[in-house]
This record gives C-alpha cells, sequence and structure tokens, in this order.
C-alpha cells in the first residue's frame, strides 16, 4: 500500500465533533456583528504579493518571513496566500469606492496564512473574525470596538480575558521617538540579538515588541513613546479611555504594546489571556489612518481589531463553553422499493415544513437501521415498511421517551412531528 498523505504541518482538518463548535461559535459571532451593525464582505484568499508589503510593511516578520508567496506560473504574476484581512478589505474598500457611500461598518472571517513554528494556539492555516470601520475619526468607533469585544467574551462566558491598550500617537510624533529610540538601541548595540541588531534602523519600535527575555531590561529602560505623544493624540487617548472607563471595562495601559504591522497609529489594544500558554493574545487591533491613503485610496481614517478563532475557541472549551452536537428531529427508516419512494417523500416533506431529517441509505434490516437511527441523536423515527407504503402511511416512534409507536397518514405527518417534539419538550420541563 501507499504511504497514505498527510496535511500540511501546521494546517489543520476541522472533523465534525469540532465543526459544530466552530459552527456554533460563528452563529453567537454573526448574531453579536448585526447588533453592532457590521455587515460582512468577502475578499479573495490571494491576493498581490505587493499589496502586504506595501500595507503591512516590509520590515515585519509577517513579511521578512512568514509569507506564502508564490509565483503565477502561468502568467508570472507574484502572489500571496493573505496573512491577514486588514489589507484586503481596504484594497476591496478602495477599488469599489464604498466609502463613497459614507462611513463603513465590515467584518469577514476566514483562513489566514503564515509560515510560523507550529505550536498549540500557532499554526500555518488559522483563521480570524476581522472587524473593520472606515471612516471614522473620533476615538468614539475605537472604543466601541473594544465594547465590542467585552461584549463577545461575556456573550461566551470567557473567564479571564483582559484588555491592554496603548497609543502610537501620530507618524510625526513617533518619527521624534524614533530618533531617541536609535540612539538610546545604538548604546545597547553590542547586547541586542541578531533580529534587533538589524532593524535597529529599519524599524527600531518592533525592537520593543521582542519575546527574547534577554532583552526585556534593554527595552523596559527604553525611551517611551507616549513621552513624545502630543496634546491631539492624548486628547484621542483619553477620549478611549473614558468611553471604555464608563463601560466599566478595566484595563491595562501597557507602553511595550506596539503591534506586528507597521500601519497602526494612536490607539492600540490586545486582549489577553493566561489560559493558553505562551498564545495569550486572542484579539488585536487598533487605527490605522494612514493605510487607505497608503494603498492609493483617498485618505479615510480606519480602525479594526482581529480575533484569533483558533484561540477563541480553545479559551472557550476551557471556560466550560460547548456546543450541542447537530442532530436531526427525524430518522427514516424503510425497507422495501415502495417504501422508499414513501420514505423520500415523507422525508422532504418534513423539510418543507422546516425539520432536520436524516434518510436512511445503504438499505439493511429495520433492525439495524433502528440501531442507526438510535445512534444518530434523533428524537422520532419515521418507521415505513411494506405495510405502510401500501396505506401511504408512516409509523412515527419516539426514540428517547415513552409513548407507542403511531401510524400516520402521509399528509398529517409534519403536524404529528411538530406535536411529538412538542410534548418532548413540556416532558423535560423545557423551555
Ligand atoms: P502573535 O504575537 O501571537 O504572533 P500577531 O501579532 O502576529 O500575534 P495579529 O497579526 O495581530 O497577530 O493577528 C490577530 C490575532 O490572530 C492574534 O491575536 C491571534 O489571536 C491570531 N493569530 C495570529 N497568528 C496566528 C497563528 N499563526 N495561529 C493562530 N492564531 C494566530
Ligand atoms: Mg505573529
Amino acid at each position: 500500500m501507499s504511504q497514505s498523505l498527510q496535511a500540511v504541518r501546521g494546517m489543520n482538518d476541522i472533523l465534525p465533533d469540532e465543526g459544530d463548535i466552530w459552527e456554533h461559535f460563528e452563529d453567537i459571532v454573526r448574531d453579536w456583528l448585526r447588533s453592532y451593525g457590521y455587515r460582512p464582505i468577502r475578499m479573495p484568499i490571494v491576493e498581490p504579493t505587493s499589496l502586504f508589503s506595501r500595507a503591512i510593511g516590509e520590515v515585519t516578520d509577517i513579511v521578512e518571513k512568514e509569507m506564502y508567496s508564490f509565483v503565477d506560473a502561468l502568467n508570472g504574476e507574484h502572489l500571496t496566500l493573505r496573512p491577514e484581512g486588514t489589507a484586503s478589505c481596504v484594497r476591496a474598500v478602495i477599488q469599489h469606492k464604498l466609502l463613497a457611500a459614507g462611513p463603513q461598518r465590515l467584518y469577514y472571517q476566514g483562513p489566514m496564512f503564515r509560515h510560523e513554528r507550529p505550536q498549540k494556539g500557532r499554526y500555518r492555516q488559522f483563521h480570524q473574525i476581522g472587524v473593520e470601520a472606515l471612516g471614522f475619526a473620533g476615538p468614539d468607533v475605537d472604543a466601541e470596538h473594544i465594547l465590542m469585544c467585552a461584549r463577545l467574551w461575556d456573550d461566551l462566558g470567557l473567564e479571564d480575558v483582559r484588555l491592554e491598550l496603548n497609543t502610537l500617537g501620530s507618524a510625526d510624533e513617533r518619527a521624534k521617538h524614533r530618533a531617541a529610540l536609535i540612539a538610546y538601541l545604538e548604546q545597547h548595540a553590542d547586547r541586542l540579538d541578531e533580529d534587533g541588531r538589524r532593524r535597529l534602523y529599519t524599524n527600531p519600535l518592533r525592537v520593543l515588541d521582542t519575546k527574547n527575555p534577554d532583552l526585556q531590561e534593554i527595552v523596559e529602560a527604553a525611551p517611551r513613546l507616549l513621552d513624545f505623544v502630543g496634546d491631539e493624540s492624548l486628547a484621542h487617548f483619553e477620549g478611549v479611555q473614558a468611553i471604555v472607563k464608563d463601560a466599566g471595562i478595566p484595563f491595562r495601559i501597557n507602553h511595550r504594546l506596539v503591534r506586528g504591522l507597521d500601519y497602526y497609529n494612536r490607539t492600540v489594544f490586545e486582549w489577553v489571556t493566561t489560559r493558553l500558554g505562551a498564545q495569550g493574545t486572542v484579539c488585536a487591533g487598533g487605527r490605522y489612518d494612514g493605510l487607505v491613503e497608503q494603498l492609493g485610496g483617498k485618505s479615510a481614517p480606519a480602525a479594526g481589531f482581529a480575533m484569533g478563532i483558533e484561540r477563541l475557541l480553545a479559551l472557550w472549551q476551557d471556560s466550560g463553553g460547548v456546543a450541542a452536537p447537530a442532530t436531526p428531529d427525524v430518522y427514516v427508516v424503510h425497507v422495501g422499493e415502495q417504501a422508499q419512494r414513501l420514505a423520500f417523500r415523507a422525508a422532504e416533506s418534513l423539510r418543507a415544513h422546516g425539520f432536520a431529517v436524516v434518510t436512511h441509505c445503504g438499505g439493511g434490516s429495520f433492525k439495524s437501521q433502528m440501531k442507526k437511527a438510535d445512534s444518530s441523536g434523533a428524537l422520532l423515527a419515521a418507521v415505513i415498511g411494506e405495510d405502510e407504503a401500501a396505506a401511504g402511511e408512516v409509523g412515527l416512534k419516539p426514540l428517547r421517551g415513552p409513548g407507542a409507536q403511531q401510524r400516520i397518514n402521509l399528509d398529517g405527518l409534519p403536524d404529528a412531528v411538530a406535536e411529538c417534539l412538542f410534548t418532548e419538550d413540556e416532558d423535560d420541563g423545557g423551555v
């Protein structure tokens, strides 16, 4: 036998048991996004490579070493599997002139690709929910994003998620801080690691974001960006904090929070947990006022955030979040050719009335089919043998509770199923 094929390292299958959880989660997320007036947008998974180098920045982990880029063998185009969604979303907004109709509240979700070292909570194909608000300049929308996240954690019953906030100021303010930072880091150049030395001149702010424990002392004592931030940026930051405080959401100001992408300015935030080990950031975002213009659009302010679905789901399960597996209402068993034809008609008629129905496929005896009906989790079996088929009737049998099998005419089947399901709920003292 030839060796069986495996998925690409760091790229996971989501099998049905997990799939149920994902879909339950996605249902909650969709309701949550609608409740804030955000609308769906879907972008291609493949984009021109230059989109990401222009948007994210040449000297970032993502663009330097994490992108799945390739040359299209058919036409020589340089393409990349998207490592994040903001750049694509902004590209789409510019391309289709969405801002001409006014500010936009948008969201998307789907797979992202980064060539990182796979480990718990860090994959090469992972999934994000991204939320972007374009055309809004004030601190109100930044705060809205933070409040949104807090509400989702509440809806999911997540525990131990903390908010960290910072401001990156304006481009001018960052330039002044950058000069001071370079001067400081130059004094310590001999103690920097390879990444640090390489970034000293290209992207010194990112040196502050290092995870290398040997550099913590140096970065702790580095010039603080906040000391270079001017009145307008400070007022913006205070505006965000005021709304967040009003909402009763606790936060910590983390001066070293700089984010891994270059496009951010002013507000940046992360939601972190200690429950997931090293990969503790479940959501990250902030303001990116320069990006629309940088990608060729008419200048427009914007802010957004992205959540890592795998990390959120791990935390959700850790906090006791579960999804009931999707089970059918009715499982249809049938023996005989005439019975099979009636089975298909009965199942379609039930589905037309909104019931979830599995029709047995693959034949077999009543006994073996009833076993399948039982393990499907269905509440009812619709049983069709030769007798029933001849009479145009269906035997309806409760699988989870008391009650005898009753014979029902095909026309009366939807009402009879509704009655059984309704009574089941009442027996459970149900909702
Ligand atoms: P990290 O510091 O963990 O590498 P990041 O700053 O690169 O994160 P962002 O680009 O801000 O991450 O992406 C937003 C969120 O997407 C992260 O907070 C995280 O929850 C999730 N995420 C990012 N990279 C991965 C990955 N490789 N695997 C799983 N989730 C990820
Ligand atoms: Mg990263």
